[in-house]
């Protein structure tokens, strides 16, 4: 980005790390933590041949990454919200839309960051609830509706989480992409939301092969739209909208081959599809190109008027400690590294 350039300056994206703590399963397998963070900012990603290398810090392999923040797996739910979205939050209300992603393998964390749980509320919920607090303090300024909706796209297909139904068709109209049919929820309250989304997740499409988890390769998407009203000085209605766009993303590991290679392949294909496509959509943008490929999916489709331009954008990654995710950790760091 070139210093000076305003525009291209302000379309750049925020790209945000975060480590969860090594969970029972992988301290059972006897698993190493292979990565480091220090100072909030820079990642130590090492990898060791052995527990003897481990110990004597011989390392084999290593890289070291810097982005806008990065969390160690200590950090709470409030902070990761307060450093990567609530100036996006903020934005919103001014008009201008906002669009953070989680990105990772599955296991990594995204859930846990974007939807948390019921004693540690993440990202989506205290997005929302910073939203109808904010709009409270200003009421006096005019008045303010909030609408959610949450979506999932799978294999292609996009899915209304709080009715689930029949796939929906996207058009185009004057507001961008929109999914005919869409339930606008009209939320009033935060208590409400959390209950909602983890209506909404138990929605989300579960993977033949893995029942009882929720898939990893469904996009999650909850948006908020914030209407603003007023009256100008000459009488006359003034509104501006801002949209908020808060992703779960599906999955970034490779799709692993299973005995039921038809289906899982075509899926897999379109899971590259999608992340391909966004991949394509952040470099472009952080290229400065002219051309920005949306078209190219439906994740991207949905999110024409949400990224890039305007729009402010914050992408987390999310990784694991652990040294049996050695591969995914990096693939997800250069993908992060190539964000910038
Ligand atoms: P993903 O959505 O990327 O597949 P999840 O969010 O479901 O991964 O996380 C996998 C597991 O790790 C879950 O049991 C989750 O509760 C736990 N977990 C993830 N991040 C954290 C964190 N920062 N602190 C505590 N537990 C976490
Ligand atoms: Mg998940």
């Amino acid at each position: 980005v070139g210093a000076g350039n305003a525009d291209a300056a302000s379309s750049r994206i925020l790209v945000f790390v975060r480590l969860r703590p090594m969970s029972r399963k992988e301290k059972e397998a006897g698993s190493r933590s292979c990565v480091k963070i220090v100072n909030k900012k820079d990642v130590y990603l090492t990898e060791f041949a052995s527990e003897t290398d481990y110990l004597r810090l011989k390392r084999v392999r290593g890289r070291h990454f810097c982005f806008d923040a990065s969390f160690p797996d200590t950090t709470t739910q409030a902070e990761v919200y307060s450093t990567t979205t609530s100036d996006l939050v903020e934005g919103v209300l001014q008009g201008r839309n906002g669009t953070v992603f989680c990105y990772g393998a599955t296991g990594a964390g995204k859930t846990y960051t974007m939807l948390g749980t019921m004693e540690s509320p993440g990202v989506m919920v205290l997005a929302i609830k910073d939203l109808f607090s904010k709009v409270r303090q200003r009421s006096h300024d005019g008045s303010h509706s909030i609408q959610l909706s949450y979506l999932e796209v799978y294999n292609e297909t996009v899915r209304d989480l709080l009715s689930p139904g029949r796939p929906l068709l996207l058009r185009e109209d004057k507001q961008g992409t929109v999914a005919a049919g869409l339930t606008h929820y009209r939320a009033y309250s935060t208590d409400e939301v959390m209950k909602l989304l983890q209506q909404g997740n138990k929605n989300r499409t579960t993977e033949p092969t893995r029942v009882n988890e929720t898939s990893s390769r469904s996009h999650a998407i909850l948006q908020a739209i914030v209407e603003y009203r007023s009256m100008d000085g000459g009488g006359s209605i003034v509104t501006r909208v801002g949209k908020l766009s808060l992703i779960d993303l599906a999955g970034s590991e490779r799709a692993v081959a299973t005995d039921q290679r038809t289906q899982r392949s075509i899926e897999g294909a379109n899971i590259n599809r999608s992340l391909l496509a966004l991949s394509s959509c952040i470099n472009a943008l952080v290229e400065g190109k002219k051309h920005i490929p949306y078209r190219n999916s439906k994740l991207t489709q949905l999110l024409k008027d949400s990224l890039g331009g305007s729009c402010n954008t914050a992408m987390i990654a999310n990784i694991s400690p652990s040294n049996i995710s050695f591969g995914e950790t990096q693939n997800t760091l250069h993908w992060a590294d190539r964000a910038k």
